[in-house]
């Protein structure tokens, strides 16, 4: 700061602007506090912009004022800048805290839902303590945030909480700088805040209905329970007559199902823990971690049939705290909704979707104004992966390198998200959903338009998959009066690995998924391009094949594999397809041989997806497919260890020049493999080792004639834990740089930032 030098003792003020996440944290108390301890006045305010202090004293307080507010943040924090600026001094004595200033510019930095604090677990666990068994204690270190902010900045009027009025002893708490709950938004007591209802029933003096709702789920009931972000459907998880009952109502057969345990001894009971899983369990954001199953732990086989592992989550509300004391100690907690809406989270709407697949509903009524999936994360070599990004880590915005012109960007139609843009953040929606049913879709719509309007963003560019057929593409189109991008989607995976890990320059992006619109008009899946975030250039594929009855070989593996045994094996392969696949029955051998000759309605296809369909089809792992990707988690959960064990594929160059792999040596070795009777997990893990062969050398062939060394893998296939450490220790053998993704997902949930930045470098001059 450019200042003339005042004599010891004069009084000067500094204006000190913070932006971050800083509201909703703490940080105003934090800094009261720190302006206390160095003797300064002034005050501190929230701003829409992120706080805003005045502070006024002799200049080395003020100076350890500034490096404390700095240095010792309050750990829910995020400071992206602080800037200061000297004002003229104001005298008064004292410091406070003001009411919020509500006109500068609109940052998209909203806190995201906080996992209850050690602290509110010792007020609701203490029999003398005022909020005893109460449900909805919460802190300036946790509980909800964006879920009950209706609009910023964050201020108890403007949240869900605006109806409840703090009784003498709450706002007594609220007003005290030094109390934990100083300007805890959503501060409440037994007096004053939301109280629980059984069955509609409201019980605001009944201290039993936990225990009641706890014994129903011992009884074996279905209960909704209302939660954060949504409604779950909760019942025990050692219990496979009520599961079966809750997969039948739920119209979900196989696809596996979350869970909720008592505490960390629980979790071990039922699953491996390694140390990185059990610090996420822990994190204020507390996701649902997947974990090898533990053998023989009595969790029902109807939690997550087919597959090696279990997603579990620890109480993150008081209520899941109190109701997990007493119920069984593992609990299904699964999104409440029928097979692919979206997640309940009205009241109205509670009842009449979910009153006939739960036995009882366990509500409150603290509204929830933006409903928010739990988050789902996966562990691979020390690192966290982030499935599905929702609750915890919504709305935290992800920071770039440059600022960018205002882009929404809207995602595919699977797992979609959207993204939009402001200055150098994006701010990457939460999972919403497959967009391919009216209310997911109506889902999304309203919440880009909440979105827009709580960060006061007004696109000014729309980016969407080439893809035309998509309801995010027809959604995209249908916005007036911007400029439209269309992005391809695999680029967009690349664009969105380089993002997170702020690439910039060329890569070798390896894009492994299920399906993705080509250029040349072919579903794309198994690619490797040469990318940065103008442009790409596809420069090995794997070779295509035909995908007969188009979307009814995603649901039909042995189509897949019947498609490749003819395309590895010519006519002979229709019979072994009918030997070798289980209920591939003659007839439909018959049809699929036909589509493929016809070339009616089998599209050419180079995804790796379908590629594993194939194989675990050819292994009866996997024959009928009921949600996606399923395919490929039990063959990954069917070949336990790592091998370097491969099988023959070629690499050539296509007419284009393009490299393709062809993997019809494989399919034959697989074939001939299965007539030996090798065991269907020796073959399994040779695939994948194979597929990570495949990687490397294409990898390191593009590296020849490009000269690049960092590879950025992305796309859906590398959730696969197995797959991954395959890949890695492959390239990383041949000294590659290799970029992953940790925070945004690798599937199409991550997609919509690649769209936003590709398409914010196309319009950023
Ligand atoms: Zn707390
Ligand atoms: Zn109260």
């Amino acid at each position: 700061m450019a200042r003339t030098r005042s004599p010891e003792r004069e009084t000067i003020r500094w204006q000190i602007a913070v932006s971050g996440t800083v509201q909703g944290v703490g940080f105003r108390p934090f800094v009261y506090r720190l302006a206390e301890k160095y003797n300064l006045a002034g005050w501190v305010c929230n701003t829409a912009a992120g706080v805003l202090i005045e502070a006024e004293g002799r200049e080395e307080d003020l100076r350890g004022f500034l490096e404390s507010v700095r240095s010792e943040a309050p750990a829910l924090a995020s400071i992206l800048a602080v800037c200061a600026k000297m004002v003229s001094p104001a005298g008064g004595a004292g410091f406070i805290i003001r009411g919020s200033l509500d006109d500068a510019e609109i940052q998209p930095i909203v806190p995201p839902d906080v996992a209850m604090c050690a602290d509110c677990l010792a007020d609701i666990s203490a029999p003398g303590n005022r909020r005893y068994r109460y449900p909805f204690t919460n802190c300036t270190n946790c509980g909800p945030r964006f879920t009950i902010i209706r609009r910023i900045p964050y201020d108890r009027p403007n949240t869900t909480m605006h109806a409840f009025r703090m009784c003498p002893e709450c706002r007594a708490e609220y007003e005290n700088p030094m109390d934990r709950r100083f300007h805890a938004q959503p501060n409440a007591c037994p007096a004053c805040g939301p109280h629980l209802s059984l069955d509609g029933k409201s019980c605001p003096d009944d201290p039993e209905v936990i225990s009641k709702a706890a014994a129903l789920l011992r009884d074996g009931k279905t209960l909704a329970v209302k939660g954060l972000g949504g409604y779950h459907l909760a019942c025990d998880a050692r219990n496979t007559e009520a599961l079966s009952a809750l997969r039948m109502r739920k119209g979900r057969s196989g696809k596996p199902l979350a869970m909720m345990c008592a505490d960390l001894d629980e979790i071990r009971r039922v699953c491996e823990v390694d140390p990185v899983s059990e610090a996420l369990l822990l994190s204020p954001e507390r996701p649902i971690v997947l974990m090898p199953a533990r053998p023989n732990s009595g969790i029902s086989p109807l939690v997550a049939p087919g597959t090696a592992s279990l997603g579990v989550m620890l109480p993150y509300t008081p209520l899941h705290q109190l109701l997990l004391a007493e119920s069984p100690p593992s609990l299904v907690m699964t999104s409440g909704n029928l097979s692919e809406e979206p997640i309940a989270y009205r009241d109205e709407d509670a009842l009449d979707r979910l009153g006939h697949v739960a036995d009882h509903i366990l509500a409150h009524n603290r509204p929830i104004h933006m409903a928010c999936d739990d988050s789902v994360a996966r562990v691979h070599a020390g690192a966290p992966m982030l499935i599905r990004r929702a609750r915890g880590y919504v709305p935290r915005p992800i920071e770039l390198d440059v600022s960018m012109p205002r882009v929404l960007a809207c995602g595919g139609d699977l797992k979609s998200t959207f993204c939009l843009t402001k200055g150098n953040l994006a701010l990457l929606s939460q999972h919403l959903g497959d967009l391919d049913n009216a209310p997911t879709l109506e889902h999304y719509r309203q919440s880009v338009d909440h979105c827009c309007r709580f960060f006061d963003v007004q696109p000014e560019v729309i980016a969407h998959d080439l893809h035309p057929d998509y309801h995010s593409t027809r959604y995209a189109v249908s916005v007036d009066g911007c400029r439209k991008v269309g992005v391809q989607h695999h680029h967009a995976h690349i664009a969105s690995c380089m993002a997170e890990n702020r690439l910039s320059g060329p890569v070798i992006g390896v894009a492994f998924d299920g399906t993705g619109c080509g250029t040349d008009g072919s579903i794309w899946g198994g690619e490797f391009l040469i990318a940065d975030y103008d442009d790409f250039q596809r420069a090995a594929h794997l070779a295509y094949v035909p995908m007969p009855g188009g979307e009814a070989a995603i649901r039909r593996p042995g189509r897949m594999a019947l498609a490749y045994l003819l395309h590895a094996l010519g006519p002979s392969g229709e019979n072994i397809g009918v030997e070798v696949v289980p209920d591939l029955s003659p007839a439909e051998a018959y049809a699929v041989r036909a589509q493929m000759e016809r070339g009616l309605n089998a599209p050419l296809t180079s995804s790796i997806g379908r590629l594993f369909d194939a194989v675990s089809a050819l292994l009866g792992i996997c024959t009928d497919v009921t949600y996606e990707g399923q395919a490929a988690i039990e063959m990954e959960a069917r070949a336990l260890k790592p091998t370097e064990r491969t099988y023959d594929y070629h690499v050539s160059k296509g007419a284009s020049g393009v490299l393709e792999v062809d993997v019809r040596p494989m399919i034959a070795g697989i074939v001939e493999e299965i007539r030996q009777g090798t065991p269907v997990e020796t073959i399994s893990s040779t695939f994948h080792s194979t597929v990570a062969d495949i990687v490397a050398r294409v990898c390191r062939e593009l590296r020849d004639t490009t000269g690049l060394n960092r590879v950025a893998l992305s796309g859906g296939v590398f959730q696969n834990v197995l797959l991954l450490g395959m890949v890695l220790k492959r390239l990383n053998d041949s000294g590659f740089e290799v970029f992953r993704h940790s925070l945004v997902p690798c599937n199409d949930g991550g997609i919509s930032l690649g769209q936003a930045v590709i398409a914010a470098r196309r319009y950023a001059t």
